[in-house]
This record gives C-alpha cells, structure tokens and sequence, in this order.
C-alpha cells in the first residue's frame, strides 16, 4: 500500500495513548481522575438543541449554501461587530464544520510549499500538522513560561524569514491558559505588517477569560491587523457544542472566497440543523455562557492553588480557557513517561506535554466536577512526593 508523504509526515496524535489507556482503566471500573478532557463537561443549553430539533422537524435537513446559511452568517457578522468590534460582511464570513476545520480551511487557502508558518510553542497540536498538510514549514518560535508562555514582538521578529507567511495566534490559550493584552498584540500586529505576515487569530477561547482580563481581537486592532488577519471562532466551548461540529472564520474578502471554494469541494456545507442550533446560541439568551465561565473560574482558582503549592513544579496562572500547564522538569521525567507513571500509579490521567511541543510540562484541564478536582488533586500531591 502505497501512502502519500503528505500524510506519513503527520504525526500521530501523542494524547490518544494516554487517553485510551484511561479510558480502559475507566471501563474495567477503576476510579480514574480525568484532567485530559479538551471540551466543557456541561450539557448544550436548552434552547440551542430544542431549536436544532425544530429545525430536524421542519425539514431543514438538506444541503445547505457551503458557507452556511444566510441568517447565521448574518449572525456572526454582528456578533464581530459587538463582541469584537471587527466589521465583517456576510460575505467575509465562512460556516465551518468546526474552529478546526476553519482553521485548516484558512491555512490551506493561503499558505503553500516554501512558505513558513510560525507557531508559538507550546501550541495546540493541529497546527503544525495542519500547515504540513498544506505543503508549507511549521516553525516554532519558543515561549518563555516568564513571560506566561506568550510570544514576544521581539522573539516574533526573530523568527522571521523571508518565507515567512503566517503566524498562529492563539488567545486565550490551548495548552497554556495564557492571553494576550492589547498592548502585546499591538507590537506584534506591528512587526507582521511590516512584511505583510497572516495573523490565523484562532480565538475560540474568548469567552473564557478571567479575571480583569480583557479578550482582544487581532482584527480589531488597526486597519494593517484587519487586512492580515484571518479570526477564528466557533461555538464548542462558549456553548459547549463540541460534538455539534459547528465554527466559523471571518477573513478578507478574497481569502474568505478562497476558502468557499476549497470548503464546497470539500465537506460542502456545516451540518443544516447545527446551523440553526448555532444560531439559537448567538441570538437567544447569554445567560448559560456566563453561568459555565463562572464555574470554569471556580475551578481554576482551586486547581491552580492547590498546584501552586506543590514545591515539585511550577504553573503560570492561566488568564483563560480550560487548562493549567505544569512545568515538570525539576522531576527529571519525560511528559509522556510522568503522564503513563501518573496514570498508572495514582489513577490521574492528563495530557504530556510533548503533544503541545513541549517535553518539559503536561496539561491539565479542569473541564470536569470540583470534587473529581479535589480527589485528583490530592492524589498529584501525593504521587509528587514519592516520584
Ligand atoms: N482551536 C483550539 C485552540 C482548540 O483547543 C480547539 C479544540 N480543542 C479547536 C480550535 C477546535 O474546536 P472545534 O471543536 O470548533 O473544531
């Protein structure tokens, strides 16, 4: 059997070992903490499925226009403009069957063999094999856990090659809890229009900032920021529809054409029902957002001080999103090794770093009850002093 090299150069997925190992402890009936989860543990809202069923009983099972229909784009449209202050038209604006495959839609729309795409590391594990895909270099621009696992302007402009065509954003985020401030993104959005650099700002996270933390939108920022920047959103972890498969981007005129185009020989359409539970979720009562940030805040807070006073590692205090990094490097253990050890000795199971690029640390996520926290908690204690 013959593979193409555009697929054996994927790697695969480091976090489903760790995974499917937890998962069978789980069914043979022993009590495993799971911080490994990368979605909300809350049910969708109400409202949201009875209108995604209404829409299954109206008829609106067909194939839908390939950027979504024209309500939710126009949805999403004044959704940039009040949460974002971005003004997107319709047109702009590309229904996707998930923020990842936005994500992907945007990368393969622009980026091609020879160029570079710059990702900040520890970065969300698709984005590298995503570019791959593309035919185009991943290159990592190492982070500082100093600076909150934020890439600096500077630590940008270094980076940079005359390849260079896109750098991946990501605020608030995966795995590193981390978000960018104004003034941060502003030096940054300076040094890529210098050389006409993409800004992928995959902002899915937006919704779960905490604190006095301000989400900013690349786009946002200046003229310069709007012509480069592709923003990512979607609705899997503000509305907990994970499994809804529903996101969406806005971009520049052409580049959203492009992604029409790439997207309708592709999937076609999102999914005609999850379109209109997508747009129950923007139009209809904000309510539940908030009431699931409130508890994802409680959580951190307890998560992040109970790590905070393990001597064994060190964690930045995550400013949003749904995970604490724990730098473990004092514990001379490789991620993958700490993660299997942990999971096997003292039924916690989290995510190696090494899936985000980065050996040093592991990801827990606290998208799960304060009790399981409690428990798991004082189990990672525990297993920290004896490793
Ligand atoms: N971007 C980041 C940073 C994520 O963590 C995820 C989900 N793990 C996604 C995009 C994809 O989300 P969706 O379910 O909308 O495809």
């Amino acid at each position: 059997m013959s593979i193409s090299s555009r697929a054996t150069s994927l790697t695969p997925s480091l976090t489903l070992s760790t995974d499917s190992k937890a998962k069978a402890m789980k069914a043979e009936g022993i009590d495993v903490c799971g911080f490994a989860a990368g979605e909300p543990d809350f049910d969708t809202p109400e409202h949201i499925k009875a209108a995604a069923i209404d829409a299954i009983n109206k008829g609106y099972t067909k194939y839908t226009p390939s950027s979504g229909i024209p309500e939710l784009r126009q949805a999403i449209a004044e959704k940039f403009a009040a949460d974002n202050q971005i003004e997107y038209k319709p047109s702009q604006v590309i229904v996707s069957n998930g923020a990842k495959q936005s994500c992907f839609n945007a990368i393969l729309a622009t980026c091609e063999p020879g160029d570079e795409v710059l990702i900040p590391s520890p970065y969300w594990l698709s984005y590298p094999e995503m570019v791959r895909i593309a035919g185009a270099d991943p290159i990592f621009v190492q982070t500082r856990e100093q600076n909150s696992w934020k890439m600096t302007a500077e630590e940008f402009e270094n980076a940079m090659t005359p390849r260079t065509k896109m750098v991946i954003l990501n605020s608030p985020g995966n795995p590193t809890g981390s978000a960018y401030s104004r003034e941060e993104l502003e030096k940054i959005v300076e040094v890529a229009a210098e050389e006409d650099i993409l800004i992928l700002s995959d902002e899915i996270y937006e919704k779960l900032v905490y604190d006095d933390t301000v989400h900013v939108s690349v786009a946002s920022l200046s003229p310069e920021a709007y012509k480069l920047a592709i923003t990512i959103n979607g609705f899997s972890k503000a509305y907990a529809m994970t499994g809804w498969r529903l996101g969406y981007l806005g971009a520049p005129e052409p580049i959203a054409k492009a992604i029409d185009s790439i997207q309708s020989h592709s999937t076609s359409n999102p999914c005609s029902f999850s379109q209109y539970g997508g747009l129950a979720a923007l139009r209809g009562d904000q309510q539940a957002v908030a009431d699931m940030r409130e508890e994802f805040l409680l959580r951190r807070d307890y998560m992040y001080d109970r790590l905070s006073k393990i001597s064994q590692i060190t964690a930045v205090k995550p400013r949003g999103a749904f995970y604490i990094l724990a730098n473990i490097s004092r514990l001379s253990l490789t991620s993958q090794n700490f993660a299997d050890r942990l999971l096997s000795k003292a039924n916690v199971a989290v995510v190696p770093g090494a899936a985000f690029g980065d050996d040093r640390t592991i990801r827990f996520s606290y998208a799960t009850s304060l009790d399981i926290i409690k428990k798991g908690m004082d189990r990672f204690e525990d297993f920290c002093r004896t490793v």
